[in-house]
């Protein structure tokens, strides 16, 4: 199966935040999103779970023996210049490990495309394949942890050594996002610190996570605001006990597109 990004190589492991391969210094070198796209896919620096997203591509599904994982970190997807951005945990064994496209196929994934696709944000319902002519319009996807980590659980040790690679993603596209929606309490967590270090300010006492939690941080150097917003993460646990139903989705994904300056449709 193809795969969306050109990989950029891989390095070696580079757990010392001194080492230029290091996500410190290696997502701060990235002068655009496509350059840090790539480069991300090349990082090594979480030895467990280089391990973890390389065995279950050995390993594999059953329904996926015919398929050549990915098995790299995931990059965003999405245009540069989005306006909303949408914050996931990180990627599924199975799904975006194998696919190498954020929240593509897994169960996740097909919920929130549906829901993007009614508001008319998304061309397709649906995210199959890198190739599959998914378009997203006005919203970017992204993940503060790159690689699948097992159980859906990386240690913090872990979240933080990724931390560079949003915080980058998100200077980045300073000059045009200006909602951010946060898919559960590990994102939010994950992103406070990320958007303090991207250039906004983050309020004291920190905002609390919560279903349709709204938060706004101004700009550290006087540029518009962004606009944070708390949603239960999309995951099969959350949306078959009825904790997460498809109409509180896309009401808060409506709203964040609306303060972001998008038009989605109505229900
Ligand atoms: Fe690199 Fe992030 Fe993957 Fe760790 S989780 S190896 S920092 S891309």
């Amino acid at each position: 199966m193809a795969h969306p990004v050109d990989p950029g190589p891989a390095t070696d492991p580079a757990t010392d935040p001194g080492d230029p391969l290091h996500p410190a210094a290696a997502a701060a070198r990235a002068a655009g999103l496509t350059a840090l796209d790539r480069a991300v896919t090349g990082c090594r620096a979480c030895p467990r779970l280089v391990e973890w997203r390389e065995e279950t591509a050995r390993t594999k599904r059953r329904a996926y023996l015919d398929w050549d994982y990915w098995a790299r970190p995931v990059p965003g997807f999405g245009p540069p210049d989005a306006p909303l951005v949408l914050v996931g945990l990180a990627p599924a064994a199975h799904g975006a490990n194998r696919t190498g496209r954020i929240f593509t196929g897994d169960p996740s994934g097909d919920l929130l495309y549906a829901a993007l696709h009614r508001l008319g944000l998304a061309n397709r319902a649906e995210s199959v394949r890198h190739g599959d002519g998914l378009r997203l319009y006005g919203v970017r996807i992204t993940d503060p942890v790159r690689c699948a980590p097992p159980e859906n659980r990386p240690t913090t040790t872990e979240r933080d050594t990724c931390r560079p690679w949003i915080v980058r993603e998100l200077e980045l596209m300073r000059p045009t996002v200006r909602s951010v929606v946060a898919l559960g309490g590990f994102a939010w967590q994950a992103l406070l610190p990320a958007l303090g270090a991207a250039g906004w300010q983050v309020p004291r006492p920190r905002p609390a996570f919560g279903h349709g939690a709204r938060a706004t941080l101004p700009a550290a150097d006087g540029g518009p605001p962004l606009e944070l917003y708390g949603c239960y993460h999309v995951s099969p646990r959350n949306t078959n006990t009825g904790r997460l139903t498809t109409p509180m989705l896309r009401a808060v994904l409506r709203t964040a597109a609306r303060s972001a300056g998008l038009d989605p449709h109505d229900d």
